[in-house]
């Protein structure tokens, strides 16, 4: 297993790691095969989205404070239930195929890692199999 180490810099930010991924992908020398990318986190998520206009993150991340506000009725004594709820609608890992060595993604995709309760130093889990 490969572990990526991501910064990230906003309570709420999407941190593009497709370069990464695709990086180590390369590195494996699996030319057929699947990614799993999987966070072991709690209240940071993945998930493929545009890439290509930064305005698609801006409003993302606009209508997501509006869906789950951080301040609302919750139980949670840590504070922080909005991110975990934004965790489960993300979900925590993305299958990516990979063909001749590179991940095989849309023109306008890219993988980001999602911030719900951030900043901190995450963890991004990197499986890849060849079949
Ligand atoms: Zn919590």
């Amino acid at each position: 297993m490969i572990i990526l180490t991501i910064k990230t810099s906003e309570r709420i930010d999407f941190v593009d790691i497709t370069d990464k991924v695709a990086s180590k992908v390369e590195a494996s020398g699996i030319l057929n095969g699947i990614v799993n990318v999987f966070v072991p986190h709690t209240t940071c998520g993945i998930t493929i989205n545009e890439n290509a206009d930064p305005d698609v993150v801006k409003d993302m991340k606009m209508q997501l404070s509006k869906i789950v506000p951080k301040e609302s009725n919750f139980r949670h004594f840590e504070g922080n239930s909005d991110s975990h709820i934004k965790t489960s609608m993300y979900g925590s890992s993305e299958i990516i195929f990979i063909d001749k060595g590179i991940p095989i993604l849309g023109t306008w995709q890219g993988l980001f890692l999602c911030e719900f309760d951030g900043p901190r130093t995450r963890k991004v889990y990197l499986k890849i199999m060849e079949n």
